[in-house]
């Protein structure tokens, strides 16, 4: 046996790195006459060391680098070196020596070497420079393996070389383990699945990483040697013909759009577009508890128990029997039982004898009716003074059944309680009703999960001690999308700052999809050269964008992507596809959207109807600012007087970056785009967030 081949299936834990454990190896060989002769010029081997170090996930340790000429034979030696020895490299990378002079030979050095070709690699990385220049096509590159180790050929600019090997490094891992000779038990107990979820490489990212977004067949066997394959997560939806609108990151600021591609839709088309596309609700079986408040019913219930169980007393008194007369007589009558509110036998009562009963007690048998004990004198008491013998009852206006509840008069065995579609609602009713009849599990629909992160290389969590340097913002939409998501109900996890750097976006979104149903960032979405949401989602998740502009105020870049999930998934809980929804940076704009957008379709997927805020009609208290083209959404604070009709005063300022516009707010007044103001004292349509307080006068 050469090199432990096992271990490498668990060296690429990288969601927590492990230095115990065995990194992948890579050798970086730089091709080159200038820098053979002057190494320190060289910048290849800095710039892909970075790439291992940046985008390797701690997978990779560069144990081996070399700068020779361009000589065949040279480049054949230190390729042997690396991969025929008995501590072998999982990876060599060449840079230079790929073009067309006649110099080149890296190609005709590294071809004879290989015993299998990897043209799907060399496919990945020339089409990615394709997408930067055209002259990407007068390169040679050739990728394959030899023995157990893959070899990759890098042009030999810095820039070129890095943006190849960034194309394809998160592959990487996968294949080399395999050509390790990792293909065997550990592997295919789930490991390749884990792999490509911890590397946050899914299948058919190749395609996706090139910006093509081809569709493959599916493939639900075991043959794990193909690139992609039946654990398809995120795949491409976006039709070839139609490609991502998104700007491509990796062609710099010079080749982003300048003003946005993306249609404007109205708010009401996009509201039907998340309706549309936002998933099915999934009915979950769970314990009637107090978790289940806030959920929504997916199936009637039926009472298993009556209520009250037992004929039951409504007052204090006295149980009596009437006789078969049909007429109670009043007069003095023993005191024979005592029938107390707990659990127990009680002996029957006979015609002519009364018992004591205490509220909620239950009638002994025999006993027709109670009498309440105003109605009654004690006569007399045993010797001891401490109980009632005698008591006289004063009244014979009594009827069968008076002062009873009878057995299933508040619910009958079998009778539905609740109906589908109907919430448990904090208030109560709901849940009270279920325990009232001992309801142990009831089916409803599963309240989605929702991740939040923020996105921005400024963004520093909002309780970082210390000034600000030139630069940095407190993130404030995280924090404040966590409280709002919770205050309607769903579980909301935090998901943390994500830098704008490449890659971190898409790895932190891979892991939250892992986690959440539903995923809302904020930041990222305007036409900066920074703002990689559109890009990752489309080209890198495989997502569909199924808007990225709405006519608003704020929140104009309001983004909405889904991505499929897995399909082979036996689960039948599992969503087919999850939502995200990218809300602008701005504070304002950020907690607006989520309200318009993301709450309709948490609810839908809950099974809440109707879905959103309500919506009221309030009289302004002052003069409202129309936007000219715009539906504005405007903070206000919205109250009850004494004539009964709801008013609403401004919180001020409405600028999207203010989040005190949201201070004390309880409604979004809409305010449709048009000339001039609305006048005090008109009538506008508010979405209420929050509970109505009473207006002072
Ligand atoms: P962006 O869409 O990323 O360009 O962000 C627009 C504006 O919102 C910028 O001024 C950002 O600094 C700001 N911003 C973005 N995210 C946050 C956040 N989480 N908290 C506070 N401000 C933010
Ligand atoms: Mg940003």
């Amino acid at each position: 046996m050469r090199d432990p081949h096992f271990k490498y299936s668990t060296s690429v834990h990288i969601s927590q790195p492990d230095m115990s454990v065995t990194k992948l190896r890579a050798a970086i060989l730089v091709i080159s006459e200038t820098a053979s002769k002057d190494p320190p010029t060289d910048k290849c081997i800095p710039a892909l060391q970075s790439v291992f170090a940046e985008l390797g996930n701690d997978q990779w340790e560069v144990s081996s680098t070399e700068i020779i000429p361009d000589s065949l034979i040279d480049i054949q030696k230190s390729i042997r070196s690396w991969t025929d020895g008995e501590t072998f490299m999982n990876l060599i990378v060449t840079s230079g020596g790929t073009g067309f002079a006649t110099k080149d030979v890296t190609p005709e050095a590294v071809t004879p070497l290989l015993d299998r070709q990897a043209p799907g690699l060399v496919h990945g990385m020339l089409s990615t420079s394709y997408a930067i220049t055209p002259f990407a096509l007068m390169a040679r590159p050739v990728a394959g393996l030899r023995k157990n180790t893959l070899i990759l050929t890098l042009p030999g600019s810095p820039k070129g070389a890095k943006e190849n090997l960034e194309a394809v490094l998160k592959l990487l891992p996968h294949a080399c383990v395999q050509a390790a000779g990792a293909a065997s038990r550990p592997l295919h107990q789930g490991g390749i699945k884990r792999l490509e979820a911890e590397a946050g490489v899914f299948s058919e990212s190749v395609s996706a990483t090139s910006g093509h977004t081809h569709h493959h067949h599916r493939h639900h066997g075991h043959d794990h040697s193909h690139g992609h394959g039946g654990h398809g997560a995120p795949r491409p939806h976006t039709k070839p013909e139609e490609g991502p609108q998104s700007n491509d990151p990796s062609a710099g600021p010079t080749r982003r759009y300048r003003s946005s591609p993306y249609p404007m839709l109205a708010v009401d088309e996009a509201l039907k577009i998340i309706a549309e596309q936002t998933p099915a609700p999934i009915v979950e079986e769970v314990s009637a508890s107090i978790a289940s408040v806030g959920s929504v019913l997916a199936a009637d219930i039926k009472a298993t128990e009556s209520v009250p169980a037992f004929r039951a007393s409504i007052v204090d008194g006295y149980a009596v029997k009437i006789p078969a007369s049909g007429k109670f007589q009043k007069g003095t009558y023993p005191v024979a039982l005592v029938s107390h509110a707990q659990a127990g036998d009680v002996q029957e009562l006979k015609e002519g004898q009364i018992a004591r009963i205490t509220t909620g007690a239950p009638l002994p048998p025999g006993a027709d009716a109670v009498v309440m004990v105003e109605d009654t004198v004690l006569k007399s008491q045993t010797e001891d003074g401490k109980e009632e013998k005698e008591i006289e009852i004063l009244t014979e206006e009594i009827q069968s059944g008076e002062n009873v509840r009878e057995v299933g008069s508040d619910v009958k065995k079998d009778e539905i309680i609740l109906r589908k579609g109907e919430g448990i609602s904090a208030v109560g009713g709901e849940f009270g009703l279920l325990a009232s009849v001992g309801t142990r599990s009831i089916s409803v629909y599963k309240r989605p999960v929702v991740g939040v992160l923020s996105t921005g290389d400024e963004i520093i969590e909002h309780d970082r001690a210390g000034p600000l340097k030139l630069g940095e913002v407190r993130d404030t939409n995280r924090p404040t999308l966590l409280t709002a998501i919770r205050a309607q109900g769903f579980e909301a996890i935090d998901l943390g700052i994500v830098s704008d750097k490449p890659g971190a976006l898409e790895d932190s979104l891979r892991m939250a999809l892992l986690k959440v149903d539903v995923i809302i960032t904020s930041g990222g979405v305007s036409m900066g050269e920074l703002d990689l949401l559109k890009p990752t989602i489309e080209r890198s998740l495989g997502g569909t964008i199924h808007f990225g502009r709405v006519n608003m105020k704020p929140g104009k870049p309001t983004t909405f992507a889904t991505i499929p999930t897995k399909h082979s998934s036996p689960e039948p809980s599992t969503r087919t596809h999850k939502t995200i929804f990218s809300l602008p940076g701005n504070p304002a704009s950020a907690v607006v959207t989520f309200h318009v957008f993301v709450l309709p379709s948490l609810h839908q997927q809950s099974g809440v109807s109707p879905v959103g805020l309500p919506r009221v009609t309030v009289v302004l208290e002052e003069d409202v600012k129309r936007d000219r083209g715009r539906l504005e959404y405007h903070r206000a604070v919205v109250g009850v007087k004494r004539d009964g009709l709801l008013y609403a005063t401004s919180t001020g300022g409405q600028r999207s970056s203010r989040i005190g516009s949201f201070k004390g707010a309880n409604a979004l007044l809409c305010v449709g785009s048009g000339e001039g103001v609305l006048k005090k004292g008109e009538k506008v349509g508010a979405l209420l967030m929050g509970k109505l307080g009473e207006f002072r006068q």
